[in-house]
């Protein structure tokens, strides 16, 4: 009975994730802190709860998948030729988005690409074991976000790794990709754009995402905020203005993490508030990842929010930021 009522109140994808746990044989994981969201729980009280990261995967559109834990997103994107991921989150959740990638219905062994949204841990922690798994597989991010994963990579070598991080398995430096490029692959196009700021290279990709046949335009957005002080800042900064000015058309802006610690998403979360609605959809409805006019509003509000932080760094008041 207790489950039924949990699958009934929570929709699929969470109540999977909290069954999941109870199959386990543990507890089920407790949930956001009074003062959380459910995305901010993933990144807040439970960010280091396992088997409460474990979400189940789910379809977001006919061509997005949602593979990731809690804490990060990793993005699928079946095309006709072969898969594209996005991101690879990190140990101990690898295993987590193999098994998912599976469970929505694909071979990782048909991964073609797997294209890193930036340069930090949580993002590229997973590639080498995924890689292993897909030995046709291009590891594609920009030269700066390469410039970081092989300084990571030697600094964990010569043990002088950051805390107790799993490195996750190494990998090398494969396709080195710019702004301007495409990824083609079968019907499937990815246009890259380079947006620091999170970091000095942040790839984003434009792409269209189908819902029932229906086209949609969708912008990965590869740097979640800014960091880095004035000079981070003031990338960033042009980065958004850019974005108002050449992308205020998206309709489904695809984040790499659904609690964004910078500037949240009124929803609560970009991913598990949305797929909350999208489980309990009825024929006709609208789809609730397509939000131009709620993307157009977090950039106005990114924007203030990053002049601050740039005229706080000058003054060398900007609050520490870890996004
Ligand atoms: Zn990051």
């Amino acid at each position: 009975m207790r489950s039924r009522s949990l699958t009934f109140l929570l929709g699929g994808a969470l109540a999977a994730a909290v069954l999941q746990s109870a199959a386990s044989g543990q507890t089920p994981a407790s949930g956001p802190a009074p003062n959380e969201t459910l995305s901010q729980s993933y990144r807040g009280s439970q960010s280091s709860n396992w088997e409460y990261q474990k979400v189940a995967p789910f379809k977001v559109f006919d061509n997005l998948y949602y593979v990731g834990p809690g804490s990060v997103s990793v993005w699928l994107i079946p095309t006709t030729d072969g898969l594209i991921l996005v991101d690879a989150a990190q140990e101990p959740l690898v295993d987590h988005v193999i098994d998912s990638i599976r469970k929505v219905g694909f071979d990782p062994k048909n991964i073609k690409y797997i294209l890193l949204s930036h340069g930090h841990l949580d993002h590229f922690g997973g590639t080498g074991k995924i890689k292993a798994l897909a030995p046709d597989a291009r590891i594609a991010t920009l030269e700066e976000d390469w410039q970081l994963i092989d300084q990571f990579y030697q600094a964990a070598a010569a043990g002088r790794g950051r805390g107790n991080r799993d490195p996750g398995m190494p990998f090398k430096r494969d396709m080195v990709i710019k702004e301007g490029d495409t990824i083609a692959l079968g019907k499937t196009e990815l246009k890259v754009y380079k947006l620091p700021g999170h970091t000095p290279g942040s790839p984003s990709f434009t792409f269209t995402v189908f819902d029932n046949g229906r086209p949609y335009k969708a912008l990965l957005f590869g740097g979640p905020g800014q960091r880095n002080g004035v000079e981070g800042g003031t990338q960033f900064l042009a980065s958004i203005r850019r974005l108002k000015k050449e992308f205020a058309d998206i309709d489904v802006p695809v984040h790499v993490h659904s609690w964004l610690t910078t500037y949240p998403d009124p929803r609560g979360g970009t991913v598990f508030e949305p797929a909350k609605q999208l489980a309990n959809r009825k024929p006709g409805d609208p789809h609730p990842f397509v939000v131009n006019a709620l993307w157009r509003t977090w950039l106005n509000t990114a924007e203030a929010g990053t002049i601050k932080y740039v005229e706080d760094a000058k003054k060398g008041t900007a609050a520490p930021v870890s996004n």
